[in-house]
């Protein structure tokens, strides 16, 4: 998730890359984006590049309702501007703000992708992620997987519930 862009810098305003991205592994806090791929766009700008990165990727999470590992799928797409701090043609140092949430390109032009991913790789987490979408949890009574099959438990919910359902099947056949 580097890569030197001198040739890039040195092309005109305005002027487009386009690269494929794979990357087997990513870190971002506690958990790490896996199979990583997609396309970076760098574009050049009066101080740098604009870098449009859209990658899929697959994340371990813990299951919402059952708590097992799964792998998630991510989508994650950004675009932020990297500032140059060296002018590619002349070596010379560029004055700079001190903004310290610029992103930017050091002396040595290589372009870091891996904090924007850490960034941007934190928004994409699913905010509730699920082994399978009829994930059924854990039996709340004793903790069972209820996916590996039922527990010993005596139903207590779902029996209303079920109720309930019959009852609503009834109705709509009346009407
Ligand atoms: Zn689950
Ligand atoms: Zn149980």
């Amino acid at each position: 998730m580097q890569l030197n862009v001198l040739q890039e810098l040195r092309h005109n305003l305005g002027s487009v890359t386009t690269y494929d991205v794979t990357e087997p592994s990513v870190p971002i806090d506690g958990s790490k984006l896996n199979g990583v791929s997609g396309t970076l766009t760098l574009l050049r700008t009066d101080r740098g590049l604009l870098a449009m990165l859209k990658v899929t990727a697959s994340e371990s999470e813990r299951c919402a309702r059952c708590l097992v590992e799964t792998d998630c799928s991510v989508e994650m797409e950004f675009e932020e501007e990297f500032i140059a701090v060296v002018d590619p043609n002349t070596g010379a140092r560029v004055h700079l703000s001190k903004d310290e949430e610029e992103f930017r390109i050091g002396p040595d032009f290589v372009l870091d992708l891996r904090e924007p991913i850490r960034q941007y790789g934190l928004m994409a987490e699913p905010l509730k992620p699920l082994c399978r979408p009829d994930c059924a949890g854990l039996c709340p009574s004793c903790g069972s997987n209820l996916n590996e099959g039922t527990c010993g438990c005596a139903p207590t919910v779902d029996e209303r519930l079920s109720v309930l359902a019959g009852i609503d099947v009834t109705d709509e056949k009346g009407k």
